[in-house]
């Protein structure tokens, strides 16, 4: 009954936005039973997006919490990794020994970041996905006078803008033929190239870097010599799987989950980038790696644990920002359709572009253009009709436009 919901025993493992989601959705809702939220870094939760941004400028660490305050209620484990699951006993093994019962258990540990092996040693290069790389990440900055990104994606791409900001001279190095391959369109990709390289930042495409020695020269692969202070590797990310992979929980790096957040074995969720779910545009199995979708799957589940018969399935239409310096770059739905069309003029350094698929549309990119691409972005989640002629037009109105769509 939903009384005896409420008292379950709920565990979440990983502290990051996505653990931290639902256990303050499951205490809003009204879940009365003990809730223990275990994270492995030594931090209470914190937001990861500012690491990569602002924080290189100002290191304002209170400015990323999660909360001010802790969750009523809730026991948060930190410096305390989960390191094995009894899924027949119901309790998770903590690194210190103790074991925790469940009732309902939430895997989301997020992803971890790919290294090139060939550079791993190096005492210059490193990666940033936690506060603490942060933290080091800026200090070296400070005393640095030439980064290197290895990967054009956005991790690459912010902190080239950032250091540029900070006076450091910035190169990138992406393997791909283009930039953000994996998550903007071609078109905005060659803008970002080119205001990138206005700034003053050396971009080589199609290369990549083969070694750094100690003395902080980079070798890439055409035989280019870089002389680099920090190396910074942001080529893609491995789901934190391990866990359930080790439990027999269907995982192939990303633990498959549903619309409910379940993975296949009942009562044990899965939430954030640790999962791989279909994706509403594309039909594909996806890890979808954003700030969006790790908020909006832990509420969807807090939802769907304290009210199971009413819960509806998260289907939020995949999308994401980036900020890089002075570009606010904004990508809804899918990268690439059969059809296109741009609002406003590239040359002015704010438009969006316009996909669509088989006369829906499909995917929504904006450079500076924030406003246009929130009302956009809601056409595209109603699965529009709306031809480029229409939205494309200057003096199209939007607003009514999304009103009409909505009702
Ligand atoms: P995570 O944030 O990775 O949190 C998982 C947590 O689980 C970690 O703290 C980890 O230590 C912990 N954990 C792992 N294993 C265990 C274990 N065994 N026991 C206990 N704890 C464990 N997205 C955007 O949309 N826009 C942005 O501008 C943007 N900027 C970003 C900038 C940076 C530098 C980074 C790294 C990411 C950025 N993202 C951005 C992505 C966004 O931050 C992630 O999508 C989001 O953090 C996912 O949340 P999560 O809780 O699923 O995973
Ligand atoms: P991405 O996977 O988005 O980008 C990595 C880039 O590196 C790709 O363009 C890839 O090219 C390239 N690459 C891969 N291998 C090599 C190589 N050997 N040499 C040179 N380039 C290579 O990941 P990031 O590392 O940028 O980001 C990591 C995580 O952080 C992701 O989960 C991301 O979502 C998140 N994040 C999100 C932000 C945002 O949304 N604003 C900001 C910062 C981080 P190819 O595709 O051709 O292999």
């Amino acid at each position: 009954s939903a009384m005896e919901t409420h008292n379950d025993r709920v565990v979440i493992v990983g502290a990051g936005l996505a653990g931290f989601g639902v256990a303050s959705g499951l205490r809003k809702l009204g879940h009365v039973g003990p809730i223990t939220l275990l994270g492995e870094e030594a931090h209470a939760p914190y937001d990861r997006p500012p690491l990569s941004k602002q924080f290189q400028i100002d290191g304002d660490e209170a400015a990323l919490r999660l909360s001010p305050e802790p969750l009523p209620e809730v026991q948060l484990l930190s410096g305390c990794p989960a390191v094995a699951l009894d899924l027949e006993q119901r309790m998770v093994q903590l690194q210190d020994g103790r074991r925790l019962p469940w009732d309902r258990l939430v895997l989301a540990t997020g992803t971890r970041p790919r290294m090139l092996p060939a550079l791993a040693t190096s005492p210059r290069v490193m990666s940033l996905r936690t506060l603490d790389d942060a933290r080091a990440l800026r200090q070296r900055l400070g005393a640095a006078t030439r980064l290197l990104v290895v990967g054009g994606g956005p991790i690459g791409l912010e902190l080239a803008a950032m250091a540029q900001q900070l006076g450091c001279h910035a190169t990138v190095v992406e393997a791909g033929p283009r930039l953000m391959g994996r998550s903007a369109p071609a078109l905005i990709a060659e803008h970002l190239l080119q205001h990138h390289r206005s700034q003053g930042v050396d971009i080589h495409l199609g290369r990549t870097v083969v070694s750094v020695e100690d003395n902080g020269l980079a070798l890439l692969d055409d035989g280019k010599v870089l002389q680099a202070d920090v190396v910074v590797v942001g080529i893609g990310v491995l789901a934190n799987d391990g866990l359930a992979v080790a439990a027999g929980i269907d995982a192939d790096d990303g633990i498959f989950v549903d619309g409910w957040c379940r993975t296949n074995v009942a009562g044990v969720f899965a939430v954030g980038d640790v999962t791989r779910q279909v994706h509403p545009l594309s039909g594909r199995l996806e890890r979808m790696e954003t700030w969006s979708n790790a908020q909006g799957q832990a509420a969807a589940l807090a939802a769907a644990l304290v009210e199971p018969a009413t819960a509806k399935p998260y289907d939020e239409t995949p999308w994401y920002w980036s900020d890089q310096g002075s570009l606010r770059l904004q990508c809804a739905g899918l990268t690439e359709g059969d059809t296109h069309a741009l609002r406003g003029d590239p040359a002015s350094g704010s438009f969006v572009l316009l996909q669509w698929k088989a006369g829906r549309l499909c995917g929504v990119s904006a450079i500076n253009a924030a406003r246009d691409f929130n009302l956009l972005r809601r056409l595209l989640a109603a699965g529009s009709t709306l031809t480029p002629e229409v939205l494309a037009a200057p003096d199209a109105n939007l607003k009514q436009l999304v009103q009409q769509a909505q009702s």
